[in-house]
């Protein structure tokens, strides 16, 4: 049987997300922005938490990490790089390390910039990335703890997984995302399609999350910083990507 997720909002904007293994029954929690949400998504499920995978330290994907691990006992995965200190924590992990959900192999990425030592869980064989707040829909995480090139090769590295893999990220962003998108390229086919899309599901209430990667290359302008199109958009052509990309991420900033 295939992997399953079950994803649901907690605290204002934040994604909660569990990951479950039918085989082993073993299920993991992505983040863990809240107990309570947490606990109602695992009840609703009917599954057991054996699992936190941290993305990285910001309270809004940690807070909830002391409760349930008292009352779970789950083991608690985290970054090793990062440079405030996350409670709680039995393994730390670096780039290319492997971390298992019962018969689920993800690989670990480093993707610093959004905060130091930033990273995102790729899980292969199932086509999900879980990539916290370094990619958003149509968007990216803010520059806290890193330069726009180190952000940029973060996203690069992303940009790099197979476009049917399943992106989830940790805020529903993507409406607004999408309305500074068009500013800087309003003849993108792929960025309308998705807006369309996007307002189609937020009227009906609807998650814009998680996407698909290959859509995401087309689409969205923090993967696109080394189009020229894109370059030109922001009054850059010829510059570096990673000068484009600092410079769509401070206008985003601004809008
Ligand atoms: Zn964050």
């Amino acid at each position: 049987m295939a992997a399953q997720t079950h994803l649901f909002l907690c605290l204002n904007d934040n994604y909660g997300v569990l990951l479950h293994d039918p085989a082993t029954g073993a299920t993991a929690s992505i983040d863990a922005p809240e107990a309570r949400a947490i606990e109602t998504a695992l009840a609703e499920a009917g599954w057991r938490l054996t699992d936190i995978l941290v993305t990285h330290h910001h309270g809004d994907h940690t807070a909830g990490i002391p409760e349930l691990k008292a009352k779970y006992h789950c083991r608690v995965t985290a970054p090793a790089g990062e440079r405030s200190p996350i409670a709680d924590v039995d393994v730390r992990v670096r780039d290319g390390d492997v971390v298992k959900v019962g018969s689920l192999v993800g690989k670990v990425l480093e993707t610093p910039g959004h905060t130091a030592g930033h990273i995102a869980y790729w899980f292969e064989k199932e086509s999900l990335a879980f990539v916290g707040d370094t990619l958003f829909s149509i968007g990216c995480g803010r520059l806290f703890e890193g330069t726009p090139e180190i952000m940029w090769r973060s996203l690069q590295k992303l940009r790099a997984l197979p476009d049917e893999t399943l992106i989830f990220c940790g805020h529903e962003y993507t409406q607004s995302n999408i309305r500074f998108a068009l500013s800087v390229e309003p003849g993108n086919a792929a960025l309308r399609r998705r807006a369309a899309e996007v307002d189609r599901l937020r009227a009906a209430g609807q998650s814009t999350v998680p996407s698909l990667l290959g859509e995401e290359k087309q689409a969205n302008p923090f993967l696109r910083a080394d189009v020229p199109e894109v370059a030109a958009a922001v009054n850059l052509a010829g510059k570096p990507a990673a000068q484009v990309f600092g410079e769509l991420r401070e206008r985003k900033n601004r809008a």
